[in-house]
């Protein structure tokens, strides 16, 4: 059974902040920002590509009421909502799950990336959309 599993069937202690038959919300171990919170599917699924639909959308809805109330309990300048998929993306538990980081201005959190704009090119963009386009 993965980590995240064993949370949810209450064998390895988390703190709970929201439960309800789909979803568990606990506090990150490692907090990237005060009241760092993960939305967890109680179901397995081990990333964004194997959860269905209705699961996922569900989960991002929880995430945006806990978006809500941690802006309202800690009264953040904002809030990250995201998800790692695959260990390049960063994911390191391989249960789906949903980040919901409070933000400051100023504060030490990292989720950026740097600014391409400059290299745009819409002759490429437009290769790129049929490619997608195609797999949708
Ligand atoms: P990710 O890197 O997106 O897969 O995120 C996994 C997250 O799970 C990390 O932020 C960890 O700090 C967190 N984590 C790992 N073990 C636990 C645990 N026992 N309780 C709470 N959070 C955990
Ligand atoms: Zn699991």
């Amino acid at each position: 059974m993965c980590i995240f599993c064993k949370i949810i069937e209450g064998e390895i202690p988390s703190t709970t902040v929201y439960e309800d038959d789909k979803v568990k919300c606990i506090l990150d171990l490692s907090q990237a920002g005060v009241g760092h919170t993960l939305v967890i599917p109680k179901k397995h699924f081990a990333n964004v590509l194997e959860i269905d639909e209705d699961t996922f959308a569900y989960a991002m809805k929880i995430a945006k009421r806990i978006a809500g109330a941690l802006v309202k309990t800690f009264n953040c300048d904002g809030v990250n909502i995201l998800n790692n998929c695959g260990e390049a993306a960063g994911q390191t538990v391989f249960h789906l799950h949903i980040h919901v980081i409070p933000r400051f201005f100023n504060d030490t959190v990292d989720v950026k990336w740097k600014d391409n704009s400059d290299a745009f090119d819409p002759k490429k963009f437009e290769e790129l959309k049929n490619q997608i386009v195609k797999n949708l």
